[in-house]
C-alpha cells in the first residue's frame, strides 16, 4: 500500500479576516487573526503612555499665551523654535528614567543567562526556543561567544537549518572556540556537509577530525573511543552518499522567475503603465486607470523609501522564569533589523543588543545608511515610538545634503502658510481636473507637488517631504507632543559619543557629524533637521504604512500549525501613498520584506481611480463609524461609493444586516435600539439590547477559552466546548454572524488536528458560506478559508474534491496575492502531488 503523500507535515492554518485599522496610525488591510484587541498595537507607534503624559503636563503648565502662540505656529520650523528651550533638564531626566526600562546596551551576564536558559530549552528539544535564546546571548559580548554559536548551531542543526548551521560553526570557530571540543563541532560540520551533499568538502573535515583525535593526548579514552565511533559512522554515510546516483537534496529555492506581467510607467517610478498620476483640488494627487485593468494586475511595486522595524507585541516564552532579564520575544528577535527576513542564525550589531540582522552584509548596510547614528539612541527610540524612530530614519538616509535643500526651498518659496495647498489651487485652474498629466504642459506637471522639474514623480526623498503634513489639522496637544520628541532626539545626537560612527564611516554619516557640534546650542544644521523629523513625525499619522507578514505560530508539535498577520514594521511608501481610501476598495496589497505590491482585486476599467483601503473596510464596520475613524485619524469625511450608498439611502450595510440577534423561540431577526422586538408577527419576545450584548461578550469568551485549548493541543476538549458555544449562538446569533463562523472555522481546526478530514470540511464550509456572504466569494478571506479545505481535503484523501477546491483557491489568493504567494505555490505543489497518484488510488472512494 502506497503511503499518504504528504506535502508538508505540519499544515498551515492562516486565521481568518477579521480586521480593522489598527490604532497605530498605520494603513493596514489583510486579514488578521480574528477578534485581536487591536487597539493594543497603538503603543507601537506613538510614544509610550508615560511620556505622552508627560508631554500633556507640560502642555498644560504653559502660560496661555505660549500655548497661543504654539498652537498659531505654522511653519513647523517656527513650532519646532518654540519647542527648543520648553526641552528643559527635568525633562530629559524624566525620559532618561522612562529609557531605562528599554535598555538595549550588552551586558555579560546577560549573555550567561540567555545561554543557561538556551540550555534547557535545548534539553527539552524545543529547539526553536533554543534558537532564539542562544541569538539574544550572542547579541550580549561575553567571553562565551563561541560557544554561543556552537550551541545555537546545535539547534539549528536539529531543525534541519544545515546552511545556517555551517555559518555559526564558522563563527563559533572565528570567535575562538576551544581546541579540545573541536572534534564535537566538526562532526557535526561533517553531517551538515554530507546532508548538503558536499562530499569533497566532507572528506576534508573528516581527515582533520582525526588528526586532531590522534594529536590530543588529554582526551580520555572513553572519549577518544566514542568520537573515533561517531567518525566512522560517518565515513560509511560518505560512501553511502558516493554511491548512490545524485539525489542531492537541492534547497527547494523558488526558481521560478516571476511570471508577473510588468511594464514600468515612464513617469511615475515603481508604478504600471496602465496608470495615471492625476490632480485636482477635492482629491488632490490620484491615480487612475489608463487602460482596462483586470484582476490581479500589478499596479505598483514599490521599495519602501524608509521602514522602520516594530518591536510588536511580545510574546512570552511559555514557563520562562522572572528575571532581571527579559525573556520576552519581539519582532527584533524574530526579523532582521534591515531587510525583514526572518532570522535563523542572527549576526548581532556590535553596539546594541536590540539590532540583530540576517547576515553580515544588511548589519554593514544599517551601519553605513543609519544604524551608527541610530545604536547609541536606541532605549530612546524605544520610549518616543516607532513613529520619532521613522521621522530620525528618514533624514538620515535621505542625507543631510538632500534635506537642508529642501527644508530651505521650502523656506524661500514666498513663506506662503499652505504652500502646496496653495500650489494645488493655482494648479487646479491650469487644468481640468479629469486630465491626465498628458495633456498637462510640463510647467503645470512640475507644479504637482512632489513632483521633479521635469513632471516626473520618483520614489525620492522630494516625494516624500511633500507629503501632505496636515499640520493645521493635528490637535495642538499632539503638535506639541511630536515637537518635545524630535527635540529630545536633536539633544541626544548632541550627547551621543561620536566616536563610535568613526568605527565604520561613509559619506552621509561623516557630513551629519560634521555638522554636530558639541555645544549645548542646536547647530543650525540640527534645526534644520528637527525641523525635517518634526514634519515627518506629522505626516505619519496618514502616510505611514503598516506592513505585515503572516508568521506561523512557534507552538508545539500538533500537525495543525496557526499562522496569523503580523504587523513587522512602520514605512513610508511615497508612491502608495499616492492611492486615495475607499471604504470598498478596488485593489489588494501584500508585502515582502521592505517591498510592497498594489494589485487590482477587481476588473478596474478605464478612467476610474485606482483605490486602497486605508483600514476601515466596509465587511467590517458600520459607515458612521469608518468615517468617524478616518476623520479622526486622516481628517476627511469619506464620500467613497459604499459609505455614500450606506447613508443616502435605506440601504443598511453588509455588517448592519449581518452581525444581527435573533429570537430565542422563532429564530426570527430582532429590532429595535434599547429593547429589541421579535420581528416575526406571531410572537411577542422583547429583551433588552444591554442583555444581549451581554450573552454575546459571554460566548466571545468561551470561543477565545477554546481557542486556547486549540493552542495547548487538547483538540478533544475544545471541540467539546466549541460544540456547547455553537448550540448557545443558535440560541440568539443569526445564522450569518460572524461569530457563529469563527466556531465553525475552530471546530473545522480541532477535527482537523485530529484527523477527522471529513467532519473538518463539513464545517469549514459552514465558515466559508458565512466569510462569502460577507467578503464575498472572490475576496481574500474567502480564498484564505478555500486554502484551508483544500489542505482538509487533500489529507482526507477526497481527491476530486480537494482538486476543485485547489483549483478556486489559487485563482482567487493569486488576484490579491500574486503567483509567488507561498499559499499559492503550496496548492499547487499540493495538485502536483495529487495528479502523480496512481489511477486506482485517484478512484479511491472516501
Ligand atoms: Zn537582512
Ligand atoms: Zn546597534
Ligand atoms: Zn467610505
Ligand atoms: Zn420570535
Amino acid at each position: 500500500m502506497m503511503p499518504w503523500p504528504v506535502v508538508c507535515g505540519r499544515r498551515h492554518w492562516p486565521c481568518v479576516a477579521e480586521f480593522e485599522s489598527h490604532g497605530c496610525g498605520a494603513r493596514l488591510r489583510e486579514p488578521c487573526r480574528r477578534g485581536v484587541a487591536l487597539s493594543r498595537l497603538r503603543a507601537m507607534a506613538l510614544p509610550v503612555e508615560k511620556w505622552e503624559a508627560h508631554a500633556r503636563r507640560k502642555w498644560a503648565s504653559l502660560e496661555p499665551c505660549l500655548q497661543e502662540k504654539l498652537s498659531l505656529a505654522v511653519p513647523l520650523g517656527d513650532t519646532f523654535l518654540l519647542c527648543l528651550p520648553l526641552f528643559q533638564p527635568a525633562d530629559e531626566e524624566f525620559l532618561h528614567r522612562l529609557a531605562v526600562t528599554n535598555w538595549v546596551g550588552k551586558d555579560p551576564r546577560a549573555a550567561l543567562f540567555y545561554k543557561e536558559e538556551g540550555n534547557k530549552r535545548f534539553q527539552k528539544k524545543e529547539y526553536t526556543a533554543a534558537r532564539i535564546l542562544y541569538s539574544k546571548a550572542v547579541s550580549h559580548n561575553s567571553p562565551e561567544m563561541s560557544l554561543c554559536y556552537a550551541n545555537r548551531s546545535a539547534a539549528l542543526f536539529h531543525l534541519g537549518q544545515f546552511e545556517d548551521c555551517l555559518e555559526d560553526i564558522d563563527r563559533a570557530q572565528a570567535q575562538g572556540y576551544p581546541d579540545r571540543l573541536q572534534p564535537k563541532i566538526l562532526l557535526r560540520k561533517t553531517e551538515c556537509l554530507l546532508l548538503l551533499g558536499r562530499l569533497q568538502e566532507a572528506a576534508g573535515v573528516i581527515s582533520k577530525v582525526e588528526s586532531k583525535i590522534a594529536m590530543d593526548q588529554s582526551l580520555s579514552s572513553t572519549t577518544r573511543q566514542i568520537l573515533l565511533r561517531k567518525v566512522s559512522q560517518l565515513k560509511v554515510k560518505a560512501h553511502e552518499k558516493e554511491s548512490s546516483p545524485l539525489s542531492v537534496p537541492e534547497a527547494l529555492g523558488k526558481t521560478q522567475k516571476d511570471l508577473e506581467f510588468w511594464e514600468e510607467n515612464g513617469k511615475i517610478s515603481s508604478a504600471s503603465s496602465s496608470v495615471n498620476l492625476n490632480f485636482n483640488s477635492c482629491k488632490g494627487r490620484h491615480l487612475v486607470a489608463t487602460k482596462d485593468i483586470l484582476p490581479g494586475e500589478n499596479l505598483v511595486k514599490e521599495e519602501a523609501f524608509v521602514s522602520v522595524l516594530s518591536p510588536g507585541k511580545s510574546l512570552l516564552l511559555q514557563d520562562s522564569p522572572e528575571t532581571t532579564w527579559d525573556t520576552r520575544i519581539t519582532n527584533g528577535d524574530l526579523h532582521c533589523h534591515r531587510c525583514f527576513k526572518q532570522l535563523l542564525a542572527s549576526v548581532p550589531c556590535g553596539g546594541c543588543s536590540y539590532a540583530k540582522y540576517c547576515s553580515k552584509k544588511c548589519a554593514q548596510l544599517a551601519w553605513e545608511h543609519y544604524h551608527s547614528t541610530e545604536c547609541p539612541l536606541g532605549a530612546l527610540l524605544l520610549t518616543l515610538g516607532v513613529f520619532s524612530h521613522v521621522a530620525l530614519r528618514t533624514v538620515l538616509v535621505a542625507g543631510f545634503a538632500e534635506v537642508s535643500s529642501l527644508v530651505k526651498q521650502f523656506h524661500g518659496d514666498d513663506k506662503e502658510l499652505y504652500k502646496t495647498e496653495a500650489r494645488g489651487k493655482s494648479l487646479d485652474e491650469t487644468l481640468d481636473s479629469t486630465a491626465g498629466m498628458e495633456g498637462l504642459s510640463e510647467k503645470a506637471k512640475s507644479l504637482i507637488p512632489g513632483c521633479e522639474d521635469d513632471g516626473q514623480y520618483q520614489g525620492s526623498y522630494q516625494a516624500v517631504f511633500n507629503l501632505l503634513t496636515h499640520a493645521e489639522k493635528h490637535s495642538p496637544e499632539h503638535k506639541f507632543l511630536c515637537s518635545l520628541s524630535i527635540v529630545a532626539i536633536c539633544k541626544k545626537l548632541l550627547d551621543t559619543d561620536l566616536t563610535i560612527l568613526s568605527q565604520e564611516s561613509c559619506e552621509s554619516q561623516s557630513k551629519l557629524r560634521a555638522h554636530v557640534k558639541m555645544s549645548a546650542e542646536l547647530s543650525p544644521e540640527l534645526k534644520i533637521l528637527g525641523e525635517a523629523m518634526l514634519r515627518h513625525m506629522l505626516q505619519l499619522q496618514c502616510n505611514a504604512q503598516a506592513v505585515t507578514a503572516i508568521r506561523e505560530s512557534e507552538s508545539g508539535d500538533s500537525i495543525v500549525a496557526d499562522s496569523e498577520q503580523v504587523c513587522l514594521a512602520t514605512a513610508l511608501f511615497p508612491v502608495t501613498s499616492l492611492l486615495n481610501h475607499s471604504c470598498d476598495p478596488n485593489t489588494s496589497v501584500t508585502f515582502s520584506g521592505t517591498a510592497v505590491t498594489v494589485r487590482a482585486s477587481q476588473p478596474i476599467p478605464r478612467g476610474q481611480e485606482i483605490f486602497h483601503c486605508y483600514g476601515p473596510h466596509r465587511c467590517r464596520m458600520r459607515a458612521a463609524e469608518r468615517r468617524q475613524r478616518l476623520l479622526c485619524q486622516y481628517f476627511f469625511e469619506c464620500r467613497c461609493q459604499a459609505c455614500l450608498d450606506e447613508l443616502g439611502s435605506d440601504v443598511t450595510g453588509i455588517v448592519a444586516t449581518r452581525d444581527i440577534f435573533c429570537c430565542s423561540s422563532c429564530h426570527a431577526s430582532m429590532q429595535g435600539e434599547d429593547v429589541l422586538r421579535c420581528s416575526s408577527g406571531a410572537c411577542t419576545l422583547l429583551v433588552g439590547r444591554d442583555y444581549l450584548l451581554h450573552q454575546l461578550w459571554d460566548l466571545q469568551l468561551q470561543v477565545k477559552t477554546a481557542l486556547g485549548l486549540l493552542q495547548d493541543n487538547q483538540p478533544n476538549q475544545a471541540v467539546e466546548l466549541l460544540m456547547r458555544c455553537q448550540m448557545d449562538a443558535e440560541n440568539f446569533l443569526s445564522a450569518e454572524h460572524m461569530l457563529v463562523g469563527e466556531i465553525e472555522d475552530h471546530l473545522a481546526q480541532g477535527y482537523a488536528t485530529l484527523g477527522k478530514w471529513q467532519e473538518a470540511a463539513r464545517h469549514l464550509q459552514r465558515s466559508i458560506q458565512i466569510v462569502e456572504a460577507r467578503h464575498g466569494p472572490s475576496s481574500v478571506e474567502t480564498g484564505h478559508e478555500l486554502f484551508k479545505l483544500a489542505q482538509i481535503l487533500f489529507n482526507g484523501f477526497a481527491v476530486s474534491e480537494a482538486l476543485c477546491t485547489i483549483q478556486r483557491a489559487e485563482t482567487v489568493l493569486s488576484v490579491h496575492c500574486g503567483p509567488q504567494n507561498a499559499q499559492v505555490q503550496e496548492l499547487q505543489e499540493m495538485r502536483a502531488c495529487l495528479l502523480e497518484l496512481p489511477r486506482s488510488l485517484l478512484h479511491r472512494v472516501e
